[in-house]
Formats: structure tokens, C-alpha cells, sequence
């Protein structure tokens, strides 16, 4: 590897594309040890029978064989634990992620627009740059609520070939109404991608719908409900989307040991719920005492994550590093969404976590 500014520099700059270079990276948080509250990750691990299971199934796993081309077990499996309907066609992806740059490569011509509420999920915007279609941000209003009446001029303007909901959406946590959402669809002239990665901690879903609607699929992920080191994402839909994005997809994009670990995990799907529902239970009593301390306003969260903003005499930033120092990772968002510079995401954990953030934060705002 040759240096910063050496040979390889100059070439870098005329070959690279200037959009990328100006780029920067997604944010993976660099939290080592302590208290991680900064992914939304499930914070429980799994009970020694479901390790034994994945145990036996990674051992037993062709990894000499490249993953075969139909996934007939795991459909079934996806099917039964996520309640996606047999008429829906699915999709799987290394994380929700590909399946989001998937879909706007497979709609989007250079300059084509990809509209989503902002803020919300960075990847919507980030995977629009990257296959050169126009992104359209839609500010959310100052509570944090969608702009209906914006949303909808905005997609009248800019005709977009793909909108982006996250719902609940990431990082407010609020859950969009179900009739703002089906304005929305209504209007949408392209397709409507309804991102449910929050989905297990909230209330409703659109998966019942996920083959009905003409321009909607549904898109998920185990991420937030104790897979996020796996890697699995799906997209459920009518069978004509599906078809298009697949041929997009690159070939074997689930590896054998994240099928067969899916496989083995998906029969013990009531520990799964069983962590969200833990979560979700401490949800309200963890904001109720965050909206106790000084200057906090917590936002209301239907997801496994809490937006706090901190408008006393110490700025969120000031808070975010205090934190830090005693090990405890939050998510910040310096130089992101002006509307989100005063606030921190918090990701639900334990109990004890949750204990120790808050004598951390009575400490640090004391
Ligand atoms: N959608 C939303 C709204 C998210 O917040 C995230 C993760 N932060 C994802 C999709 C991607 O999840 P993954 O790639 O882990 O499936």
C-alpha cells in the first residue's frame, strides 16, 4: 500500500469518481468493551440450546459447495416465523442493506430520483448516490412527525422511481401513520419500499399486504432481533418486482453457513420474540426516566432505540463524549442532519445498562 499523497494518490484522483471521493464512509461505531447502545443491536445472546443447534448445523454445513440456487427450507421457514404470505415472492440479501441498493439499482436510471423522509435511514440517500440517481430528502416536521402534505408535493414535483419508509423509522423511532403511509403509496408513481426493520418492537405491520399492492414490497431484517452479525435481510413482494431486483442480486449473496444458522435459529423463533418483547417491555420506563433528568426531551419510540435531545446546559455532544469516557457508546450524529445535531440515539439494553446509563447521565449532567 503506498502512502497518503503517494503514486497511488494521484491516480486515485483522476480515476475515482469525484462523487465518491467526496463521499464519507457509513459510520460504523467503534465501540470496543463497555455498554454498546450504539447499534440497536439485541443486547441478550442466545441460550446454550440454540448455540448447540447452530453448533450441529454450521458442522454439518457443504461449505465445499457453493449455496445452491433454490432456498426451499428457508422459505418455508421465513414464511412460518415472519408471517409473509404464500403469494409473496421473497428476496434475500446480505443484510436489508444490499436489498436497499438492489432495489434503486434495479429502478434507477442516472438521475432518476429516490425520495425518502429525512432524517431517516443514511443508506436510502448513500445507496441513491452511488448508482447516480437524485436523492430528495423530505425534512420531517420539528416533532419528528412525517410531512404528509410535503411528502406528497414533493413526490407530485419529482415523480420518484423509488420512496423509502422506514417504519418505524431510524433514527426517530416514531411509527408513521397507516394512513399517511397509504397516502403515500398512492401517490408514489414507482415503487414503494416499506422498510420494517423495527417492525418486532412496534405495533402493525404490512407484511399481510406485502403481494397485494401493485407498487409496494416489504423489506426486513434479523439484525435488530439478535442476528445483526449474520448478515440476512429479506424483501417480500409481488412476484414481478421480485423478479427484476433478483436479477440484480449477485449470485450466492447468502453464504451456506448463514442459511443453515438461519435454519437452526428460525426453530427456536419464540426466543427470539421473547428477547424483542424483553426490550420492548423496557422501552417506556427507560424513556420515562431519561425525560426526568435535566433538559432531556425523549421522542416517542416505537422501535428498540430511543431519540433524546439535550437542550440544557450541555449539548449532546458534550454528552456523547462524557459517555464515552466511561465506556458507554451512544450514537451521535456530528455533521448529519442539522435537525438531529442536538440529540444522541440510545439503543435499549439490559436492565443493568440501562441502570448504569442513567447514573452515568445523573453524574455527567449534575
Ligand atoms: N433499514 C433500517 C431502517 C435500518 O435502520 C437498518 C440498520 N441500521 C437497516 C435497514 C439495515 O439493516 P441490516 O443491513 O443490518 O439488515
Amino acid at each position: 500500500m503506498s502512502g497518503a499523497g503517494g503514486p497511488a494518490a494521484a491516480r486515485v484522483a483522476a480515476t475515482i469518481r469525484p462523487d465518491i471521493q467526496a463521499l464519507a464512509a457509513y459510520p460504523v461505531g467503534d465501540a470496543q468493551d463497555g455498554i454498546k447502545l450504539d447499534a440497536m443491536e439485541n443486547p441478550y445472546s442466545l441460550p446454550a440450546d440454540v448455540r448447540d443447534d447452530i453448533a450441529a448445523a454450521a458442522r454439518d454445513a457443504a461449505l465445499n459447495r457453493y449455496p445452491a440456487a433454490r432456498h426451499d427450507a428457508l422459505d418455508a421457514a421465513i414464511r412460518g416465523a415472519f408471517g409473509v404470505p404464500a403469494d409473496a415472492a421473497l428476496l434475500y440479501g446480505n443484510g436489508s442493506d444490499e436489498l436497499i441498493h438492489l432495489i434503486v439499482q434495479a429502478c434507477c436510471a442516472p438521475g432518476d430520483v429516490v425520495l425518502a423522509p429525512v432524517p431517516s435511514f443514511v443508506i436510502f440517500e448513500m445507496a441513491a448516490r452511488f448508482h447516480h440517481a437524485h436523492f430528495v430528502g423530505v425534512p420531517l416536521t420539528a416533532g419528528f412527525e412525517l410531512d404528509l402534505p410535503a411528502t406528497l408535493a414533493a413526490i407530485h414535483a419529482h415523480r420518484p422511481k423509488v420512496v423509502f419508509l422506514a417504519v418505524p423509522n431510524n433514527p426517530t423511532g416514531g411509527r408513521w401513520p397507516d394512513e399517511a403511509i397509504e397516502a403515500v403509496r398512492a401517490a408514489t408513481p414507482g415503487l414503494l419500499v416499506i422498510d420494517e426493520a423495527y417492525q418486532p418492537f412496534s405495533d402493525g405491520t404490512w407484511m399481510p399486504r406485502a403481494a397485494q399492492l401493485p407498487n409496494t414490497v416489504v423489506l426486513r431484517t434479523v439484525s435488530k432481533i439478535g442476528l445483526a452479525g449474520l448478515r440476512f435481510g429479506y424483501l417480500a413482494g409481488p412476484t414481478p418486482w421480485i423478479a427484476e431486483i433478483d436479477k440484480l442480486r449477485p449470485p450466492y449473496n447468502v453464504d451456506v453457513l448463514t442459511e443453515a444458522v438461519m435454519l437452526a435459529v428460525l426453530k427456536h423463533k419464540p426466543v427470539l420474540d421473547e428477547q424483542a418483547a424483553r426490550l420492548r417491555a423496557s422501552r417506556a420506563e427507560l424513556a420515562a426516566a431519561l425525560a426526568k433528568l435535566p433538559g432531556l426531551t425523549v421522542f416517542p419510540s416505537s422501535a428498540n432505540f430511543l431519540l433524546v435531545r439535550f437542550s440544557g446546559k450541555m449539548g449532546a455532544n458534550a454528552v456523547h463524549r462524557a459517555l464515552k469516557t466511561r465506556k458507554i457508546w451512544v450514537r451521535g450524529f456530528p455533521g448529519g442532519d442539522p435537525a438531529l445535531a442536538d440529540c444522541l440515539r440510545i439503543s435499549l439494553g439490559t436492565p443493568d445498562e440501562h441502570a448504569a446509563l442513567l447514573a452515568a447521565l445523573r453524574d455527567i449532567l449534575a
